[in-house]
């Protein structure tokens, strides 16, 4: 099972913002805590520890998720799109193509760190982490 709870009885003092709250925080892609802190040091790449309040945000994780999250999100935005200009204009399969594709590489690529974001920030207000090798035995 690669996500656990975790492992120690779960901090009484742990009181994370509502999950709306931290989510929205992860896709303003800032540490879903505190608010304040870069939740990245690239463009994918988390920053292990918040530099403002020390919130471990390389524990939680987001891994396929996120860009599930990003194609279901871009497959419904686009598809209505797409069948919309087949209906107005009928261009050809190949224009179409050249248009959409790149379209939709643009689209998913610049939504993914976002909704890794929110990932992360439902993750943090849902008290998943990733095990340790520690945990592992
Ligand atoms: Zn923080």
């Amino acid at each position: 099972m690669p996500f656990d709870s975790p492992a120690e009885p779960r901090n009484p003092r742990f009181n994370p913002p509502r999950i709306g709250a931290c989510v929205a925080r992860g896709l303003h892609r800032v540490c879903p805590a505190c608010g304040e802190g870069s939740l990245f040091t690239g463009f994918l790449k988390v920053r292990p520890v918040c530099p403002v309040c020390g919130n471990e945000n390389g524990a939680y994780p987001s891994d396929d998720f996120a860009p599930y999250v990003t194609i279901f999100l871009i497959l419904h935005l686009m598809t209505p799109i797409l069948i919309g200009a087949d209906a107005l204009w009928s261009p050809p399969f190949w224009l179409e193509g050249l248009i959409a594709l790149p379209l939709f590489t643009a689209a998913t690529i610049g939504l993914l760190p976002f909704a890794k974001g929110g990932v992360i920030g439902f993750a943090y207000a849902l008290g998943v982490r990733r095990r340790t090798a520690a945990q592992d035995g």
